[in-house]
């Protein structure tokens, strides 16, 4: 996808927001808990490297992706600190992660014997770094019996030349809920699972943001912490996070066009919206191509310090709004952020979107120049 540089469009992304966001956090760790930045599907959209750089400096140790292909990102930039991929790799790619001493999550015995087999067959030197994943819960990936974990712990030892056992982990579904009911029959699970671990891999980690913020004492040695370094509260305004979470995203445009129409014209595909009066309207240069979901029509954006409605259905590129009064082609429209005293948050837009604003972040497109301040 080609990226915008030309049109005036683009995410903002607030270092010290994010810097705050991630140093706030680390501070409160017990002493030796390191904190691994999860800057999965493009650090939440607000550029993975970026973002892995700023939580360098605010004391994260490592980081975590979903895919291989996002750790390699990262080292061809340069960074050479711990990754692990949070999701299962494909054989074929075991080679290429010893190599680049990226860590792997493990869901099976089998896999690991094919995965050393492969490595002895290729004479990589270096090991494959894993950490076996726990399903307590989340039913994702993972084991879930003590019998398949301790098959996975034999298939280390036999293979311990190929293959280094260097963390585990499970993944909480309810963290960020009030209610800890489920949330307590997980750690049950982990304690179960955990009593034929012995001797313990270099990290154990289970939590992730709502884990670290709300429930610290399970914490482990590491935590995976993901949605707060970006400012978003994992809870959705449920649970109160122990500090102010800065959010560090804002999407800004300008009106590319504004025109004056007269009652009785209809604006946009479907011609879902008439004018009953003379009307200003507004068309913004960005569209669901952009991440601006389609779902949005009747949202709003902020131009000049007013909330200004969505009209029609949102195009592919473009949309447009209703304008208060007439305004001059080239003034700033906040997409997410403030303008004044107002402000649209992630929050705001996946509430109108009956989503969460984890996709909203990541759905904004490449098309969208990131730019740091
Ligand atoms: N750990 C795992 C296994 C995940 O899948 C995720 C995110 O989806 C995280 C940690 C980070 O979660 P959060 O962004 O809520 O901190």
């Amino acid at each position: 996808m080609a990226v915008g540089v030309h049109r005036n469009a683009q995410v903002i992304v607030n270092r010290a927001a994010l810097y705050h966001n991630i140093h706030s956090e680390y501070e409160r760790l017990d002493h030796g808990t390191r904190l691994f930045m999860v800057v999965k599907a493009n650090g939440y959209g607000h550029g993975a490297v970026e973002v892995a750089k700023v939580a360098k400096k605010a004391g994260a140790s490592g980081f975590c992706v979903a895919i291989l292909d996002e750790a390699l990102e990262l080292r061809k930039a340069g960074l050479q600190d711990p990754i692990l991929v949070l999701g299962l790799t494909d054989l074929n790619a075991v080679p290429v992660a010893a190599k680049e001493h990226v860590s792997l999550t493990v869901s099976s015995a089998k896999w690991l014997q094919k995965a050393a087999q492969l490595l002895r067959k290729q004479s990589i030197k270096d090991p494959l770094r894993v950490h076996i994943g726990l399903d307590t819960g989340m039913g994702r990936i993972g084991f879930q019996t003590q019998t398949g974990l301790k098959q996975a712990l034999k298939a280390i030892k036999q293979d311990h030349n190929q293959l280094d056992f260097e963390g585990i982990f499970t993944h909480f579904a309810t963290a960020d809920s009030p209610d800890d009911k489920y949330f307590k029959l997980q750690v049950n699970r982990f304690n179960k699972l955990m009593e034929v671990v012995k001797p313990r891999p270099k990290f154990v980690h289970v939590s992730n943001s709502a884990t670290s913020l709300w429930h610290q004492k399970c914490n482990g040695n590491m935590i995976r912490y993901g949605a707060a370094g970006y400012g978003l509260n994992p809870s959705a305004g449920a649970l109160k996070p122990p500090f102010k979470l800065e959010p560090a995203m804002t999407v800004t445009t300008e009106l590319s066009y504004v025109k004056l129409v007269k009652p009785g014209r209809s604006i946009g595909y479907g011609a879902t919206y008439t004018t009953g009066d003379d009307q200003w309207i507004g068309t913004v240069p960005i569209g669901y191509a952009d991440g601006f979901h389609r779902n949005l029509k009747g949202f709003h954006v902020l131009i000049d310090g007013q909330f200004c409605p969505v009209i029609g259905q949102v195009c592919m590129d473009q949309f447009m709004v209703r304008l208060p009064h007439q305004m001059e082609p080239g003034t700033k429209v906040t997409i997410i952020g403030k303008d004044g005293d107002k402000e649209i948050s992630l929050q705001d837009m996946a509430d109108y979107s009956h989503t969460i604003h984890y996709e909203i972040a990541c759905g904004f497109t490449e098309r969208l120049p990131r730019k740091y301040i």
